[in-house]
């Protein structure tokens, strides 16, 4: 079904003889990396000096900026993210990455199971939001409300980042329930612990539908259990990312002072790449807490020894608010 992505090349490439730009550096996640090579040729047949970036790229919030200014290029070409980040430094052209649309027949199987829901509200992550307009006429004519909420800080009706949740959170009291379509459970489980409503995740890849509430109940459980560990923890390290869209270093002084009030060690360590390796080498660090991307306490908590809370869950485990408080704030299943 989704066979390959689509990205439009001619804005880049009229981007770049508008401004006269000489020397471009093109950042991609790994994933895109495969589906380059036409662009940076077109680009380089308009006589233009291309720059691979090597270094990771997970989100809009990891612009090469200063990747950009140490191999002095006149434009960044960031692809397969929307805008977030903004620099007056060097000017940046955002290529979005869709995966080609085609339907399947793939909500049709799960019908049965969607037509408990008299409404729904749709979401997605970037590459798969071509998908939703296509999804909303289907429900809609299988008698369903549908809703899309626009969002603030998004380019598309309907599009989450793991840390921006606005779209499908504007029509949360219209709707019954989520619907995600898209690949991974990071989004939906995102979601799922904001809302009491449920979320369900179509991936139309695999062409699978995932009830999140399962999923959801076990990671609070963890959530729970290394907040209950932390409780005891001496020494705190705090996680500043670096990266332009992750930099919360006034949250992270904040909950510095906070802890050292209450008597206990606090450190800020400052990250581009974390690698639970890299946390686990401060042997003497028993609780990490994470000011930048949300995915790390999402997905990579597992992978570490000691626990890496959320600001909200420090202040659990420092006894300042309830884990009742907390999850009522965040949800209320
Ligand atoms: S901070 Fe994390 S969730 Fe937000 S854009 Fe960056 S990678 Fe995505």
């Amino acid at each position: 079904m989704f066979r390959i992505f689509r990205l439009d090349e001619d804005k880049v490439l009229n981007e770049v003889s508008s401004r006269g730009s000489k020397r471009v550096l093109v950042q991609a996640p790994e994933g895109l990396r495969p589906y380059l090579k036409p662009m940076v040729d077109k680009l380089r047949e308009l006589g233009v000096t291309v720059l691979l970036s090597g270094n990771p790229c997970y989100g809009a919030c990891n612009l090469a900026l200063r990747e950009a200014e140490m191999l002095n290029v006149d434009l960044i070409v960031h692809v397969g993210h929307s805008p977030m980040v903004s620099s007056s430094r060097i000017p940046v052209v955002y290529l979005d990455a869709q995966y080609i649309v085609r339907e399947n027949g793939c909500l049709e199987r799960f019908k049965e199971t969607l037509l408990r829901f008299r409404s729904l509200g749709l979401f997605s992550s970037l590459q798969f939001i071509g998908y939703l307009e296509e999804a909303r006429k289907t429900l809609e004519e299988w008698g369903l409300k549908v809703f899309i909420g626009r969002g603030s800080g998004v380019k598309y009706p309907g599009q989450v980042l793991g840390c921006n949740y606005t779209s499908p959170l504007e029509v949360e009291n219209r709707v019954e329930g989520f619907l995600f379509i898209g690949g991974g459970l990071f989004h939906p489980l995102g979601l799922s612990l904001l809302t009491s409503k449920p979320v369900m995740a179509l991936n139309p890849l695999t062409c699978s539908l995932r009830d999140m509430r399962d999923l959801k109940r076990r990671y609070l459980r963890r959530r729970y259990a290394s907040i209950v560990e932390a409780r005891d923890g001496e020494v705190f390290g705090i996680l500043v990312g670096l990266e332009p869209g992750q930099f919360r270093l006034g949250q992270a002084e904040g909950l510095k002072s906070l802890i050292e009030s209450l008597g206990r060690e606090a450190y800020l360590l400052g990250f581009n790449y974390l690698d639970a390796s890299m946390l686990e080498a401060y042997t003497w660090i028993d609780v990490f807490v994470n000011t930048a991307c949300p995915r790390l306490s999402l997905e990579d908590s597992e992978r570490l020894s000691k626990p890496i809370l959320s600001p909200a869950e420090l202040l659990v485990a420092l006894g300042l608010i309830r884990w009742e408080e907390y999850i009522g704030e965040s949800s209320q299943t």
